[in-house]
């Protein structure tokens, strides 16, 4: 391929060398790409600050015979609210994490766009950033097709709204009732808040995810676990990200649910 111009998300960067980096970039077009932006840490750098992570930028670059090099970019969103604020650079991070870790068959632009209206959202606000980070993660997990049944239980099909309090069977991949919970093994017991949560988060619309209803801190926490652990088994991924932001999150009492 002859040069090329991509709107691409800056996910991650790498030292290369004296005065380069590598970038891990996701491509609108291409999905994740990397390159190599060269001199980019001297200080009269063409690129100055423009490449920084959780950039969104137009970019032309020339295919190299290893890793292609970028020539040229034009900031499109630099996220500035994300970047002044450590908890976002958290909450940002973890997106990143999940869109360079949890790789598509082949390049789709729902990858890009996900990316983008969620760094968007966190550019924006300043409270529900759990949400937020959980919205993300569920309508990825969607995109990828990796949705677990939670509208009704997985053996007898019964309305799960309608449990008070059910389990969740990780490896099953679904919601189990308490009369089918003897005939397989479960890891987690959820409440009635939780359920909730998961459903709104699941199959809400995109653009309404601050609607989705938290009864409780207990239904949050446990949601947040139970992502945790569903990403971790059925992509057999551990985000290393959320290190940081739990970290970011026993510092900061402020956080807004
Ligand atoms: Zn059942």
């Amino acid at each position: 391929m002859p040069n090329y111009k991509t709107r691409a998300i800056v996910l991650s960067t790498l030292k290369l060398g004296e005065s380069d980096r590598i970038l891990r970039l996701l491509s609108r077009e291409m999905g994740l790409i990397s390159a190599v932006a060269k001199g980019i840490r001297k200080t009269k750098s063409k690129f100055g600050g423009k490449l920084e992570p959780f950039t969104c930028a137009d970019l032309f670059l020339y295919t190299g015979k290893g890793l292609d090099i970028i020539l040229q970019s034009e900031t499109v969103e630099s996220f500035k609210g994300i970047k002044s604020d450590l908890r976002k650079v958290a909450c940002a991070s973890v997106i990143a994490d999940m869109a360079l870790r949890c790789q598509l068959e082949e390049p789709r632009t729902e990858s890009y766009e996900l990316v983008c209206y969620f760094y968007k959202q966190l550019d924006e606000t300043d409270s529900r950033l759990k949400l937020l980070l959980l919205s993300f993660q569920t309508k990825y997990l969607t995109m990828m097709g990796f949705e677990p049944l939670i509208k009704n239980c997985c053996i007898c099909g019964c309305d799960m709204l309608l449990n008070q309090g059910f389990l969740f069977s990780v490896s099953s991949g679904g919601a189990v009732c308490g009369n089918c919970a003897g005939e397989m093994s479960y890891s987690r017991r959820l409440s009635a808040g939780s359920i909730k949560l998961l459903q709104d988060l699941f199959f809400n619309p995109l653009e309404d995810w601050r609607k989705a209803e938290i009864k409780s801190a207990r239904s949050l926490e446990e949601v947040e676990l139970l992502i945790k652990a569903f990403i971790s088994y059925h992509l057999e991924k551990n985000l290393s990200s959320y290190r940081f932001l739990k970290v970011m999150d026993q510092i900061s009492r402020e956080w807004g649910n």
